[in-house]
């Protein structure tokens, strides 16, 4: 199978990658290095792509799920930035993902107030224009338009009836980690070596200068790995500044609440509210299509060093969520209703740490992203999953450019491992969740297993199977937390442990 994470291949890319010399370390399996892992292999580069716990392991794994346009950004009258996403939108659900990203009607009701819902109807207005400007955005989502009081009752029944609203479109991911899984694959069908639970504890920069390569060190499984690498590309998101001092972040926590959809009348739209006193910051409640709804977004500053386990929601967080929604509702939201929560840092940068001079470092702390030398290591950080591969590009741009190289980025029409135009998508024989999850590969998927894991849930056994053969998955972590998101409601996960550990014995 093209791509595919057996354990014999990592078995293979460990033998290999031991004493070797590649052009391109690049440390961290979150979205930002898997995209850069990506434009590297796909530029013809030998990379290895070394990630300390699993796939999608950071923050990667607890964003809102959204491919989104920008709104925000033209709030904040940042139209280039809003102008990039929209164009990464675009290929994302035309070209490279169309089997992991979907349409999702957003829905601020006039409940939230007359003024909040008109400057709601601007804001879309102008998101479609910016939409209309990018190639492939025609056609890719419908136009922002004013709903009457029937047709909020049937997107989200639980808003108080009686009055309409206004409704705009974006893009929604079926799972965060699932597009950090195809990237991955897909750089590794590309030639790229992968291994997870490798930890990087330095690069030598001393070697450098003498022999082109510098020496990078890691920690797999326990035993120490050394390999050269002519250029190392820091992507260790809010933990990066370990390996670049120089790096100064301000990371923020972010927190969704979870539910299951029928407390909201099993809502068809994401619920739009926005924070009291604020016009841009919002509050979405996110329909997913495995019956849950996430509640989000919070923005915490967070003091000290970010520490190496999960980000938890504070209870002032879930207070706000729960009060801005609840403005809303029919029938308020309480913690009872809770089934789970989950939070990430957001990996944001301080402008000083943008460089000293011309071609040392850009930074534009609009897109909130850096690119910074240190010797033979660049560090790439921040930015958004939406901009990924703009973000990648620009990396290997530059890793190109010092390693003395012409080869240009290929990824824009690179579709992921499992993409197809919608049509062969629709026509696979296999279950719409599973085609929305895998793509092409819901077939062999929905073969290895169409029983369910645990009652009331829809993931399949063939899931957890396919994730061991195919994804790279190690652990009953690796099976429940991130190839499966069994994790965000956890008495869920507790049920799933016996089967994911006799599939684990199974399979390894
Ligand atoms: C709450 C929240 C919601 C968000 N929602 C959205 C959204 O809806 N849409 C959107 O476009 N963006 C969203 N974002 C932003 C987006 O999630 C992040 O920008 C993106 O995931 C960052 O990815 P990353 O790869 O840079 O970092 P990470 O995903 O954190 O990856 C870094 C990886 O490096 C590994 N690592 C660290 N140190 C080492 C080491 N020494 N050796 C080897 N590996 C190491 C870590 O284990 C980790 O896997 C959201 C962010 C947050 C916090």
């Amino acid at each position: 199978m093209t791509g595919a994470l057996s354990p014999e291949r990592r078995r293979r890319d460990l033998e290999e990658v031991a004493g070797s010399l590649v052009d391109v370390v690049v440390v961290g399996g979150g979205v930002t290095g898997a995209g850069v892992a990506l434009d590297a292999a796909a530029r013809g580069l030998s990379v290895v792509l070394l990630e300390r716990t699993d796939l999608a392991a950071g923050t990667s794994r607890w964003s809102s799920k959204l491919v989104h346009g920008g709104l925000r950004y033209l709030a904040h009258g940042e139209i280039g930035l809003a102008r990039e996403s929209a164009r990464e939108r675009a290929v994302l659900m035309g070209t490279t993902a169309p089997h992991l990203v979907r349409r999702l009607p957003f829905l601020i009701p006039d409940a939230a107030g007359r003024d909040v819902s008109a400057l709601g109807a601007v804001g879309g207005r102008l998101g479609d224009l910016v939409r209309l400007s990018v190639a492939g955005g025609r056609g890719s989502l419908p136009s922002t338009r004013r709903v009457d009081a029937d047709e909020v009752g049937r997107l989200v029944p639980a808003v108080r009836p009686g009055r309409g609203g206004v409704v705009f479109w974006d893009g929604q991911l079926s799972d965060d980690v699932r597009l950090v899984v195809a990237l991955v694959r897909t750089a590794a069908a590309q030639g790229a070596r992968v291994l997870t639970g490798a930890t990087v504890t330095a690069v030598d920069r001393t070697s450098t200068a003498a022999l082109g390569s510098a020496e990078v060190h890691a920690d797999v499984d326990g035993e120490a790995l050394t390999l050269r690498a002519r250029a190392v590309v820091n992507a260790a998101g809010v933990w990066a500044s370990r390996l670049a001092p120089g790096i100064r972040l301000v990371p923020s926590r972010g927190s969704h609440l979870v539910l299951r959809a029928d407390r909201l009348g099993s809502p068809s739209a994401a619920l739009t509210v926005p924070l009291p006193g604020s016009r841009s910051r919002y509050v979405f409640a996110l329909p997913q299509a495995d019956g849950l709804v996430y509640l989000g977004i919070t923005d915490e500053p967070v003091e000290g060093p970010v520490p190496d386990d999960d980000a938890q929601p504070s209870d002032a967080e879930v207070q706000q969520l729960l009060e801005t929604v609840n403005q809303v509702l029919a029938e308020p939201l309480t913690r009872a209703d809770l089934v789970g929560a989950y939070a990430g840092y957001r990996p944001l940068v301080l402008p000083e740490s943008a460089g000293t001079g011309p071609g040392d470092a850009t930074a534009d702390l609009s897109r909130k992203h850096l690119l910074s030398w240190d010797g033979p290591v660049l560090t790439v950080v921040g930015g958004k999953l939406t901009t990924y591969r703009a973000m990648a590009e620009e990396t290997v741009d530059a890793v190109v450019a010092r390693l003395g190289g012409a080869a240009r980025s290929t990824t824009a029409r690179l579709p992921l491992i499992g993409a197809a135009p919608r049509p062969a998508l629709d026509a696979l024989p296999a279950p719409a969740r599973l085609v929305a999850r895998y793509g092409t590969d819901a077939p062999l998927v929905e073969e290895l297993g169409p029983d369910v894991v645990v009652a009331g849930r829809p993931e399949t056994v063939g899931e957890l199977r396919f994730a061991v053969r195919a994804e790279g998955a190690r652990t009953v972590a690796d099976l429940l937390d991130r190839r499966t998101r069994f994790g965000l409601v956890p008495e869920d996960r507790a049920r799933a442990v016996p089967v994911a550990e006799q599939v684990l014995a199974e399979e390894l």
